[in-house]
């Protein structure tokens, strides 16, 4: 099966399991996860009909942003200072802000450019070490950290859950959904309005993200790869 077949094939799950789970399929985005394809593979999903891209580093997405002009990137990797700038010019949302002295450089680069970064935080749901990601405690601080600067603007939270086991990673995203519900409560009734993203779920467990509520699920090899199948779900 190629790129296109299964790009529209998940994007059918996608909305399938929406309204398994009650919800509206448009309030939820695919963004394809591209970072392990070139330029043909972003242009057969464009082409299947995807129009929101994931990218984990600056160079990759500057390259496909530069080339793609007409679809949404997404960073979604580590943000490093002295590539914010690029990061900035290029990307619609920025799923992974978890270190507080980033945001001013953000804010700085957006206003460079005139734009208003939105951004997520990342949050560490499940305390693993090999996770990037502010502590669920941390995320409060975090968000009100980000007020004071008028360029950037936080959408909501994001989280990788552990892989391999479904109930683990189910039981992530409700508590990543909760924490959101909680920060919202907190904010004023403008900032609370913007505050509507839970970006959450990959390959391995999008329809438990859809589940708990996510808005934005992130996946790259039921997409891409031709050797991830159903049966690794
Ligand atoms: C690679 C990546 C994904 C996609 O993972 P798949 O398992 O290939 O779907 C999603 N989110 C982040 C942050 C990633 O780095």
């Amino acid at each position: 099966m190629g790129i296109e077949e299964r790009y529209r094939r998940v994007a059918q799950q996608v909305a399938q399991t929406a309204r398994e789970a009650g919800r509206d399929p448009g309030e939820v985005r695919l963004v394809a996860v591209s970072k392990t394809v070139g330029l043909s593979g972003v242009e057969a999903a464009l082409a299947a009909g995807a129009r929101d891209f994931g990218e984990n580093r600056p160079d990759a997405i500057k390259k496909k942003a530069g080339e793609y002009p007409q679809a949404r990137w997404h960073f979604i990797g580590n943000v490093q200072s002295r590539r914010i700038p690029d990061i900035v010019q290029c990307a619609s949302l920025v799923h992974s802000l978890y270190q507080e002295r980033h945001v001013a450089r953000i804010d700085e680069a957006a206003r460079r450019l005139g734009k208003v970064q939105d951004v997520l935080l990342e949050v560490n749901v499940s305390g693993e070490e090999s996770k990037s990601g502010v502590a669920p405690g941390q995320a409060g601080a975090l968000l009100r950290a980000c007020e004071p600067f008028a360029n950037v603007r936080v959408r909501g939270l994001m989280t990788m859950a552990p892989q391999g086991d479904k109930a683990v990673a189910h039981a992530c995203f409700e508590d990543l959904a909760r924490l959101h519900a909680r920060l919202r409560d907190g904010l004023d009734a403008q900032r609370a309005d913007a505050f509507d993203e839970l970006s959450m779920g990959m390959s391995e467990d999008w329809q438990e993200a859809v589940f708990a509520g996510a808005t934005i699920v992130r996946i790259g090899r039921a997409v891409f790869d031709d050797a991830f199948d159903e049966a690794d779900r």
